[in-house]
């Protein structure tokens, strides 16, 4: 099974990815991360990239659907992905359909966790990220256990682009370039909403009713 997680920065998609991949033995494609770590190594796409995430913009399609078409055909991805903050544009997604449809593949579902801005302002600023297995937390929603660490020992840090300023300008981008992807996915008959402004375990309940339907 293939599934993309569609919704607005700060909906949930990396915290339900955890329980989705565990559940239906896929492998994680988080463009966000990959991205991330593509700056942290400091590549030169990485220095590209940077540009545009430190103002909230999106990055090139050219250079997202490179990451993704690469990840994709590796082996592992065999037994099926979770795309996660990908495709962002209209124009990723028929970048992405036209690479599956090359590999005999497709999509079978898209979750998306629908919330509202007003929450998400919230959540983003709140948000922590572990720097060893990316895990978000939240000071206030999912606090660590222990202050300042992961479970998996890991250092919690927040992201500079998850400030105030920052956060607007990726609502902004959702709403213009990224919302269209719920119509695009209607017309394929392959989406579902799901009611993101539950607590995470009533939101996973949802997702995983709607992917075994699927299965
Ligand atoms: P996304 O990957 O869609 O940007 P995250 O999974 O990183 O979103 O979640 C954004 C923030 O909101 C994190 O701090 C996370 O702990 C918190 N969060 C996620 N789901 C919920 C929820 N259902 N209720 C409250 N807070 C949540
Ligand atoms: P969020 O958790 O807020 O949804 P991500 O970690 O998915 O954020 O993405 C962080 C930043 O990385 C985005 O603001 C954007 O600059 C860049 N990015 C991630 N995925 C994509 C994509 N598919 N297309 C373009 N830019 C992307
Ligand atoms: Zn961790």
């Amino acid at each position: 099974m293939n599934v993309i997680l569609l919704g607005p920065p700060g909906a949930g998609k990396g915290t339900q990815a955890e329980g989705i991949v565990k559940e239906y033995g896929l492998v994680h494609i988080s463009t966000g991360d990959m991205l991330r770590a593509a700056v942290k190594n400091g590549t030169e796409m990485g220095l590209k990239a940077q540009e545009y995430m430190s103002k909230g913009a999106l990055v090139p399609d050219e250079v997202v659907v490179g990451i993704v078409r690469d990840r994709i055909v590796e082996p592992d991805c065999e037994k099926g992905f979770l795309l996660d903050g990908f495709p962002r544009t209209v124009g990723q997604a028929d970048e992405l359909d036209k690479a599956l449809k090359g590999m005999g593949k497709n999509i079978d579902a898209v979750v998306n966790i629908v919330v509202e801005d007003e929450e998400l302002l919230g959540r983003l600023t709140g948000r922590r990220i572990c720097r060893t297995c990316q895990r978000p937390y939240h000071v206030m929603f999912k606090p660590p256990a222990t202050e300042g660490a992961c479970e998996c020992g890991g250092e919690l840090y927040q992201r500079t682009d998850d400030n105030v300023e920052t956060v607007k300008n990726r609502l902004d981008v959702y709403h213009n370039q990224t919302s269209p992807l719920i119509e695009y996915y209607s017309k394929q008959g392959i989406i579902v909403d799901i009611d993101g402004a539950k607590s995470v375990n009533e939101v996973f309940d949802q997702i995983n009713t709607a992917l075994k339907a699927k299965v």
